[in-house]
């Protein structure tokens, strides 16, 4: 018989040299980075789809701060987001996947500030370093961290557009005039309001902060319990009782509100009355240490309603008595449904100037709002003795006070969650102050109605927003900072009237008094345009805020686009960002978009919320833990396409995720290894029986007869992949697509199809090369097909397989991976009778192997016979494959019986699962012990050529096997040919001991007990 081994042929193609190197992605990936930019692949892709598409898809990119450098969970987005972009490509469509970058707002300016070497807040920043300055710092800020973005995403692969042409930045003058669209929108339809509300502020940044901010930064502090009295005027002795933990809004306070509902005790302590909720006495006389008191009666709180009780700061605070001249209702019980009486004493002391409710509740009985701070949220005078110390300072002061009047009944400490700043982290505090609103609460319904027609493609995400979006309070959209979109709005000094100008060349116009030399549409420039008031002559100056940073990025809809763009592409198709965004750019993208259009629409059809990434201990990432992952520092370590493959498999989107670098080199680099090898594997061989992919078609295979069961098989199940593999991708299931194609590359075609083929690929037989060819087709037709589904999981895999496997051997094939089409499932190659006869076979098989190790049989050793044990018709469905049982089994004999005729005896072991068992036979003659061997030896000797950097289709000129004992020899003498055809020599020779051969480098191998000597001679 002819082996390859025995003749000397030229290989059809000189096989390029890459067939000797193993699997290096980071060398593949740096590769297939230069052929994109060097062939403008991206550029290319995006005209491609321009011209001919089956749709638009509308993106636009939720912006990146550019605050700081990009750490893990910014690239987990990013992939997700890139893998979207190249699915929805290969399936047709245009996006408009364009950069972006959100340049403004507290997160900048405060990295600015740490640059600056400012500690102490606005008020220190202004004096000592300048506006003019600080926006300066701003813009270097954003200048510093955009060379590491744009190098992330080279790293990453992510095929975004970056060129300026498309990018937008949200700080420039043409955005933020597009941004102004909003304002005016909402000034025109009566949406911006002005006016004091209570808001949370932080007093380091010196700015309020809007709900969904709010929600962005809870943390647990540390803050006083205090329990207080307060007397009450007209009932000697008796006191009402309340907690609470931020003392200093005592100085504020007005009013003391009860549930009218609920019951509340008198209770006798000692000789004083307190009173207290009924259902809070025991707790907190527990708590407060009273041992002895007694219940004096119960009464609805509607009957403490109009009780006056003593203010205990008259002495200090001598405002408080002039509210009480004001309003009589100041300093007495309301009824209040919003007041717990499940908690604390069922009793709150209500500051309108320091609460939402308290404020509310102040609004609707005509009393006076107290707010005596100033922009560090310092008492002003009107405070009286608390006069310029910090609001949460006073507490203890306030505490001392109480004591000395013998109004503390208890102070402590408590450990809560409290809501803190999201960038500074300081402790919020609410205060009433002058803002602009926008009033989403008017456009509830419409934004409810909106939001539910969007996709979220996970129930949790969903939820949330939802009820985040119907509360729509209004949004509080005014910022007292510098480093953010100017609020376009002059007032007269004289007069009081109000003007929006929302374009720069209407400013120019109307101005009276313009900066001098520099001007752009940021403070302090802005500040110092003077408009003339059309009503009176005076002289008009801008409200001083800025907006809210959300603002700025929400508008990106309507700002980074022209209006024919906006028509095209909003809504957008598909936006992915992380879960904190429910609150965060998802909220003021729906909201913004409704202030702007008025219709009931979101702006977005389809948005995925993605979960936070935790280091491999499941903890947050965070500075102070070290645990943080920058990713420029990790993709230059590790290959992009593993990271992307990891992060995309592990979990579902929405999951919070643990990464572990040492299981990313687990699984997911065994995926991707193992596609890379069967590449290998497939282009070596086919390369060198000279297979032409156009000539050598799947159609040709049918038609001249040449496929059999396993490419059936194959084919067919290839089928299913392709149709759950889009399915899945579509349905933001990335976990599942990846496990899917897991399964396929690692089960489907590396652990069965290729051992079913792996012989006949052997032989060189010239009267098999059809059938070579028709398998070469099935792998060139499957391999591709998987590399096309993976492309957007792993794009510079895919790539560099295209260059370097299917474009050599077809050069009409478009020039990058990215210009062809997804794959769509053939239903005419599926047989799904043929699946299941297959799921009898690899049932049997790997019976079979268990049945092997159960007695100590190696599978490379051949055994005499197995015997299948089933009912009738899964026998029938196997039958048809019996020889492909025996070469899998690596047997000389299948039988098949059904139950109760199985072989019985101590030469038989036996594995069985529900249906089926598997019995093979254990005991070998000479013969087999001798084939045996002989498959040991050659497996070392295959080995040893693959160390050596031969070429599977290289044929070696000599190898030696040495150490034999005299019954080795005589046991492989018989197969000595088979052995050369195995190995790929034209001689092999086996000495007895050792021989003394010049040159020859020997490596030494035990098999069984024997030590075994193995050495290579080539081209000498
Ligand atoms: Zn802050
Ligand atoms: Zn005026």
């Amino acid at each position: 018989m002819a082996g390859k081994f025995s003749r000397e042929r030229p290989p059809a193609d000189p096989a390029p040299d890459w067939t000797s190197l193993d699997y290096r992605p980071m060398e593949f990936e740096e590769e297939v980075r230069r052929f994109w930019e060097e062939n403008r692949i991206r550029e290319k892709l995006e005209e491609l789809r321009a011209k001919d598409n089956v749709g638009l898809a509308g993106f636009v990119e939720g912006p990146p701060t550019l605050n700081g450098v990009p750490h893990v969970g910014h690239s987990r987005g990013r992939t997700m987001k890139d893998l979207y972009y190249r699915w929805l490509s290969m399936k047709g469509y245009y996006m408009p996947f364009w950069a972006g970058w959100d340049c403004q707002g507290l997160p900048v300016e405060l990295e600015a500030e740490k640059a600056l070497g400012i500690k102490g807040g606005k008020r220190q920043l202004l004096e000592q370093v300048g506006a003019e300055r600080f926006v300066e710092e701003c813009k270097r800020t954003l200048a510093k961290y955009y060379p590491e973005w744009l190098k992330h995403d080279r790293l990453l692969g992510v095929f975004m557009d970056h060129s300026p042409e498309k990018t937008y930045w949200t700080y420039k003058d043409e955005y933020i005039e597009r941004e102004w669209a909003y304002v005016r929108a909402a000034w025109e339809k009566g949406l911006l309001t002005e006016g004091y509300y209570v808001v949370a502020y932080c007093p380091y940044c010196q700015t309020s902060l809007s709900h969904a901010e709010v929600g962005l930064g809870y943390e647990v502090v540390k803050d006083p319990s205090v329990y207080f009295k307060l007397r009450l005027r007209d009932r000697p002795g008796e006191f009402l009782l309340i907690w609470t933990t931020m003392p200093f809004t005592i100085i504020t306070d007005l009013m003391v509100a009860v549930h009218p509902e609920a019951e509340y005790a008198r209770v006798r302590v000692g000789d004083e009355i307190w009173i207290i909720a009924s259902e809070r006495v025991e707790p907190v006389m527990a708590e407060l240490g009273v041992e002895r008191y007694e219940l004096v009666e119960v009464v609805p709180g509607s009957a403490l309603e109009g009780l006056r009780y003593e203010y205990p700061f008259y002495d200090l605070v001598p405002k408080q008595a002039e509210f009480e001249r004001q309003n009589a209702l100041v300093h007495t019980v309301v009824c209040e449904e919003f007041v717990d009486v499940s908690v604390a004493t069922g009793i709150v002391h209500l500051a309108p100037g320091n609460g939402e409710e308290d404020f509310e509740a102040a609004m609707r009985r005509g009393i006076p709002i107290f707010s005596p701070y100033d922009d560090e949220c310092k008492f002003t005078d009107e405070a009286g003795r608390f006069s310029g110390i910090f609001a949460r300072d006073a507490d203890e002061l306030v505490i001392e006070e109480l004591e000395k009047r013998g109004l503390l009944v208890k102070a402590g400490e408590v450990e809560h969650e409290y809501p803190t700043c999201w960038r500074s982290h300081h402790k919020l505090i609410w205060v009433a102050r002058r803002e602009y609103f926008y009033r989403v609460d008017k456009l509830r319904e419409l934004a409810i109605k909106a939001a539910e027609g969007v996709e979220y493609f996970y129930p949790g995400p969903k939820q949330r927003f939802l009820s985040f979006v119907s509360e729509a309070r209004p949004w509080c959209i005014s910022r007292e900072r510098i480093w953010g979109t100017p609020l376009p709005i002059w007032v007269c000094r004289a007069c009081g009237h109000k003007e929006l100008v929302a374009s720069k060349e209407e400013l120019l116009k109307k101005a009276v008094k313009l900066p001098e030399g520099h001007f752009e549409l940021h403070r302090p420039w802005i500040d110092r345009v003077v408009l003339k008031c059309p009503k009176c002559g005076g002289e008009m100056r801008r409200e001083p805020f800025v907006l809210d940073c959300w603002h700025n990025s929400g508008a990106a809809p309507y700002a980074r686009f022209t209006d024919e763009d906006f028509e095209r592409f909003v809504p957008v198709y598909f936006l992915t960002e992380g879960i904190d965004q429910t609150r965060g750019w998802a909220y003021s993208l729906l909201m913004a978009h409704l202030v702007l259009t008025g219709r009931p629409e979101s702006p977005y059809r389809a948005f995925l919320f993605y979960g936070i990434v935790l280091d491999e201990e499941g903890r947050k990432m965070a500075k102070s833990l070290g645990n943080v992952i920058l990713m420029n520092e990790l993709l230059s370590q590790h290959s992009a396409d593993l990271f992307r493959f990891y992060v995309l498999w592990k979990c579902a989107p929405v999951d919070a995720m643990s990464f572990d670098l040492r299981e990313m080199y687990k699984r997911p680099y065994q995926v991707l290894s193992t596609l890379y090898h069967l590449h290998r594997f497939f282009y070596q061989n086919a390369t060198y029986d000279g297979f032409d992919p156009v000539k050598h078609t799947l159609k040709w295979a049918e038609r001249e007869g040449l496929l059999k069961a396993p490419e059936r098989w194959v084919l067919s199940k290839l089928q299913a992949l392709v149709a759950e593999v889009d399915e899945h991708y579509a349905r933001c299931r990335f976990h599942k697509a990846l496990q899917a194609l897991e399964d396929f590359i690692i089960e489907v075609v590396s652990h069965w199809y290729v051992p079913m083929v792996r012989r006949e690929l052997w032989t060189d037989d010239p009267r098999t090369l059809g059938r070579r060819l028709a398998i070469y087709a099935t792998l060139w037709h499957t391999l591709k097909t998987l590399v096309l589904l993976i492309n957007p999981a792993t794009p510079f895999l895919a790539e560099w397989l295209y260059q370097h496997v299917y474009r050599p051997l077809d050069p009409r094939l478009p020039e990058s991976v990215n210009f062809e089409r997804f794959p769509r499932p053939e239903p005419g190659l599926r047989d799904e009778e043929l699946e299941r006869a297959f799921e009898h076979l690899i049932s049997a098989v790997t019976l079979s192997y268990s049945a092997r190790q159960r007695a100590g049989l190696k599978r490379r050793w051949p055994l005499k016979e197995a015997v299948i044990v089933a009912e009738r018709d899964v026998l029938d469905a196997l039958r048809p494959f019996s020889r492909l049982l025996v070469e899998l089994m690596n047997v000389k004999a299948v039988r098949f019986s059904e139950p109760g005729q199985e072989p019985e005896g101590p030469d038989w072991s036996e594995a069985s699962e529900m249906a089926m068992s598997v019995l093979v036979f254990t005991a070998r003659d000479r013969e087999l012990v001798g084939e045996g061997l002989m498959r040991d030896v050659a497996r070392r000797i295959q080995a040893l050529r693959r160390d050596m950097g031969f070429k599977p289709t290289e044929i070696l000129d000599e190898v030696h096997v040495a150490g034999l004992s005299d019954e080795d020899m005589r046991l492989l003498r018989p197969f000595i040919n088979e052995l050369k055809e195995l190995v790929r020599a034209r001689e092999v020779f086996l000495h007895e001991g050792e021989p003394e051969l010049e040159g020859l480098m020997w490596r030494e191998y035990e098999i069984d007990k024997r030590r075994l000597k193995i050495a290579i001679r080539h081209g000498v």
